[in-house]
């Protein structure tokens, strides 16, 4: 025991440098992602990654702690995408480029992409569909810290059928047009559906994407139809829920998306011909909706620049991306549950917030919109005890803008701070 003191002592005497010193955020606004009142001059007491506290007024930091003025600014939680593809960018070489980029370039390139997107904001974001590999293997490097980016929830590649919306050979010529399966996320019947979400199990993701109807930038001829027999899906969703996997389904026409919706699915991406009957039943089973209005207003960018898209692809821009901002204002109006996401990757990484500003044109007040990013996101992905909002005992992940958004809905495309899991990666 008298040998022990010695040792006692000197743990006794380094406790107060063990005990890590609080970080402490003044908040000019706080909004924290449930209330719709925002409230002013509010600190936030962070310890380690951890909200330890959150109290009225500007708290003196202790000696040691860190302030963090942002007295001039709105103070919210870590904003979340529901729909990016960070493997991506689309641009004109989009459609030949597989065949010359190497997975490592995929890789490296989508670093850059996931920094980008970090640093508008979003601290968490759902992949909806890549290679098979690229965003597993980003979710590593961002988790062990080796690069910045956003947390990442990832379906890693999605389940199509032959010929659908995400089979990866559609419109090649002949001798490279193969005949893919489960393993690359191809599937003809239930039994491939079940080997298909069990692949993805063992790939590693944590969720399922499938393209239920055609889609926009595919090389196929219809973004409209369904393309999953009920089924299939059924088969998709019942496996899905074996393994704890939500399911996120691409859809844009009725009879796809109506068939999603009764199979069970967790939430519809873009969902342009959203009909009332559907509308109903996705209120009445509590699906979410991730409209995506960014990636709409794009294609119908590009498709009036004369041979930017394939011309199998640019009739469906043309038609299907201005239907859009109707359909976003009358799902909003009709109180479906909507989840932010913008289909990054579709247009530009780091300037997802640009969906905040059509979200509000199409008739959602802007507190309703940053809710969407934040609180709705954590229920879609099930992460509500931990993120979603500021509230005491969460993550820290803490972003803030300079000014009020909620009077000015394009500051939130000048994100100044980002904080996530307690470290700072902008500002201060
Ligand atoms: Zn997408």
């Amino acid at each position: 025991m008298r040998r022990l003191l010695p040792i006692l002592a000197l743990l006794l005497l380094s406790l107060p440098s063990l005990v890590s010193a609080a970080t402490i955020i003044h908040a000019g606004r706080f909004i924290d992602g449930r209330s719709d009142t925002p409230r002013t001059e509010v600190s936030i007491v962070i310890e380690g990654n951890r909200i330890a506290k959150i109290a009225a007024g500007y708290v003196e930091p202790a000696p040691g702690d860190k302030l963090i003025k942002l007295t001039e600014h709105t103070v919210m939680p870590g904003l979340m995408d529901m729909h990016t593809h960070l493997q991506s960018q689309h641009s004109k070489d989009s459609y030949t480029e597989r065949f010359f980029m190497e997975q490592a370039d995929y890789a490296l390139r989508s670093t850059v992409y996931a920094r980008a997107t970090l640093m508008a904001g979003y601290t968490t974001v759902r992949e909806l569909g890549d290679n098979g590999v690229n965003s597993i293997a980003l979710r590593k490097a961002i988790d062990q810290g080796w690069i910045p980016g956003p947390r990442i929830f990832t379906a890693g590649k999605s389940l199509a059928t032959t010929g659908g919306h995400a089979d990866p050979t559609n419109s090649l010529r002949g001798d490279y047009r193969k005949d893919p399966g489960p393993f690359e996320g191809v599937i003809n019947g239930p039994d491939d559906a079940r080997k298909a979400v069990r692949q993805r199990y063992k790939d590693g993701a944590d969720l399922i994407k499938l393209t239920a109807t055609g889609g926009i930038l595919s090389l196929a001829a219809s973004a409209m139809n369904p393309q999953f027999t009920n089924e299939e899906l059924h088969a998709v969703v019942a496996t899905a829920k074996d393994y704890g996997m939500t399911v996120a389904v691409h859809a844009h026409g009725a009879e796809g998306m109506k068939r999603a919706v009764l199979a069970g699915v967790d939430s519809i991406e873009h969902g342009t011909f959203m009909t009332d009957e559907i509308i109903a039943l996705m209120k009445e089973r509590g699906t979410f909706w991730v409209p995506t209005n960014m990636a709409s207003e794009w294609v119908t960018k590009q498709s009036q620049i004369p041979g930017y898209l394939p011309e199998i692809v640019r009739p469906k821009a043309a038609t299907l991306g201005p239907l859009m901002k109707a359909t976003f204002a009358k799902g909003y109006a009709a109180g479906v549950k909507i989840a932010f996401g913008t289909d990054s990757g579709v247009s530009t990484h780091g300037e997802n917030a640009h969906e905040f500003e059509l979200m509000v044109e199409g008739g959602m007040p802007p507190m309703k919109a940053i809710q969407a990013a934040t609180l709705t996101c954590a229920q879609l992905l099930r992460i509500e005890d931990r993120l979603g909002t500021l509230e005491e005992g969460k993550l820290a992940d803490i972003v803030a803008v300079k000014g009020t958004p909620l009077e000015n809905i394009s500051l939130m495309k000048s994100v100044a701070f980002v904080m996530k899991e307690g470290v700072v990666f902008k500002g201060n």
